[in-house]
């Protein structure tokens, strides 16, 4: 027997049109590639996403047809994102930080036939624009007289395609199962590959996300994602505040520590979400200017291990608290959050910046195991490390265009990660399965030296890859770069991790480098690391 409840298929859509409803005022806050800023609001960005739905129409666009973004979190951003998926079609955020021939690869790959262009990226696709095969428009996303004078590529103009439509649409229905984004990973290993989201899956991410125990975001709170929309759909968190009726910041080409805490403090943020680098540029700049943090309660870190000093910092230096996060573009990408639960709400000090350290507990409606490599299931004891599995209606099944299934026989998808699961459900992440280093057979957790060589005051970054051992296989390396005007050896490092890590753990060889090597999502490059280091015997 079915239940007698509407038949309500779960759409981007309903966002924005909720929105514009019920939150048409509520600002939203631009910051524009071409220059300054922009302050509109929900009712405008909901009637100039229908405006692009109209648009692409006319530009042939059919529902599961792909539209590629290289834009930075923008107002216009934003409308493509509820015009494309809204219409049924396929928003395609690509990563503007990649290479240009994996932006060629994934973009052919992705087959698709509009690419809005911010005007920062237009010279990188003037040179790829004769090698992407499906590609029928490219808009410029900026007025008529931001356009360039000349170009080899024959660009259409955002504003004059959208001041040609009415505006006088209605969101389509159907299946909530119909495809509405589409991300591809980095690639770490092998070519990017491609997570195809459905509406059903962006939707039910986004009512959990928001959650108290998630993000914790409500209609009272100012929302930065500086996070990109590129990146996993800056974790979902537009859809929500559009949802909600949340201020929004969209922060534009600006990533520097500067403008990032002028909008904190003069739009009154209370939430702000991005990788852990951006942090610890913010945290310098505070402490060179002295300045403070304005009216921020809550920062959202994921994407790398959010750092035990940073947290502490944000706490006792700042009054802020850090939701330590764990997700990836397979999870849509929100898995688990760092928050105390009732058996550990009275922690504090040190106790808690350890629980804050750890990456938390399954968001409602995600599951997780840890599996040995055999596939057997491994204890919840805080102490076993394995192979972290998930499943949930918002975790990839397969992959965009393989033909083949993502999950194993008991349905569960691998993430690569390794980790611990205590009893209460907490995970923390000791690795990636491939940057674990096996020394004589036992695991050593890459994340927990950088994470203890990180409190040293001479270290600005860290990273800690495996390296051949004549007689151990593999033992820890550690790059670091120094703060200004320090200086490190070896000797020091490993004084300063005696008491944090087990003794066998500590780091053969360190290696003093300019810059930590980061991916195109900011997380350190390993992959280079271990290119630089090929000859290198310890000493
Ligand atoms: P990409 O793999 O394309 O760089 P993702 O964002 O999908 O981008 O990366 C997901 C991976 O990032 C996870 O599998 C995990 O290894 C890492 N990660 C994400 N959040 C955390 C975290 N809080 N702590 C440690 N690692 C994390």
């Amino acid at each position: 027997m079915n239940g007698l409840m509407q038949d309500w298929p779960l759409l981007i859509s309903r966002f924005i049109q909720f929105s514009e409803k019920n939150h048409t005022e509520v600002e939203i806050i631009s910051m524009l590639p071409e220059g300054g800023m922009l302050r509109t609001n929900y009712g405008a960005v909901s009637q100039r996403s229908k405006k692009i739905a109209q648009t692409l129409s006319r530009l042939g666009i059919k529902s599961g047809d792909r539209v590629g973004t290289l834009a930075w979190n923008t107002h216009r951003h934003l409308e493509i994102w509820f015009g494309t998926s809204g219409m049924g079609a396929v928003t395609h955020t690509v990563n503007p930080r990649l290479f240009p021939e994996q932006l060629i690869y994934i973009i052919n790959h992705a087959e698709d036939i509009v690419l809005f262009v911010d005007l920062s990226f237009v010279s990188i696709v003037q040179d790829i624009a004769s090698q992407l095969e499906t590609v029928k428009h490219f808009v410029i996303m900026v007025g008529p007289e931001h356009m360039p004078a000349q170009s080899s590529v024959h660009f259409l103009c955002y504003e004059e395609l959208l001041n040609g439509e009415n505006g006088q649409y209605s969101w389509p229905e159907f299946n909530e199962n119909t495809a509405s984004s589409l991300c591809y990973t980095s690639g770490t290993t092998g070519d990017p590959k491609g997570v195809l989201y459905s509406h059903r899956s962006n939707y039910l991410h986004t009512m959990s996300a928001m959650g108290k125990d998630a993000f914790n975001i409500g209609s009272l709170d100012v929302v930065m994602p500086v996070v990109p929309m590129f990146h996993a759909n800056a974790w979902g968190i537009p859809y929500g505040t559009a949802g909600l009726g949340a201020k929004l910041v969209l922060i534009g080409p600006h990533h520097d520590a500067e403008t990032l805490h002028n909008l904190i403090v003069d739009e009154g943020v209370t939430i702000s979400a991005a990788v852990p680098t951006i942090w610890s540029g913010l945290l310098t700049y505070l402490e060179k200017t002295g300045k403070g943090l304005g009216k921020i309660e809550n920062i959202i870190i994921g994407g790398s291990s959010a750092p035990r000093s940073m947290i502490k910092t944000f706490k006792d230096k700042y009054g802020v608290w850090v939701s330590h996060v764990w997700g990836m573009t397979e999870l849509s990408p929100l898995g688990t959050v760092c928050k105390p639960n009732s058996l550990n709400s009275n922690l504090s000090g040190d106790e808690l910046n350890n629980l804050q350290c750890m990456q938390g507990r399954g968001v409602m409606g995600i599951e997780m195991s840890i599996k040995s490599d055999t596939g057997d299931f491994l204890p919840w004891d805080g102490r076993t490390q394995g192979n972290l599995m998930s499943r949930g209606p918002w975790v990839l099944k397969q992959y965009f265009k393989s033909d083949t299934t993502a999950l194993d026989d008991d349905m569960w998808f691998e993430t690569g990660d390794v980790a611990t699961i205590n009893r209460s459900g907490y995970m923390q992440i000791t690795d990636r399965s491939k940057d674990v280093i096996k020394s004589g057979g036992e695991w050593i957790s890459s994340i927990d030296i950088e994470n203890a060589a990180l409190s040293h005051p001479a270290v600005q970054e860290a990273a800690v890859i495996s390296h051949f051992h004549p007689k151990w296989e593999e033992r820890p390396l550690i790059f670091v770069f120094l703060k200004e005007g320090k200086t490190l050896n070896l000797e020091d490092m490993n004084e300063h991790l005696k008491p944090l890590v087990a003794k066998w753990w500590l780091p053969n060889g360190l290696i003093l480098i300019d810059k930590i090597p980061h991916t195109a999502t900011g997380k350190i490059s390993k992959k280079c690391l271990r290119k630089l280091v090929l000859d290198y015997q310890f000493p």
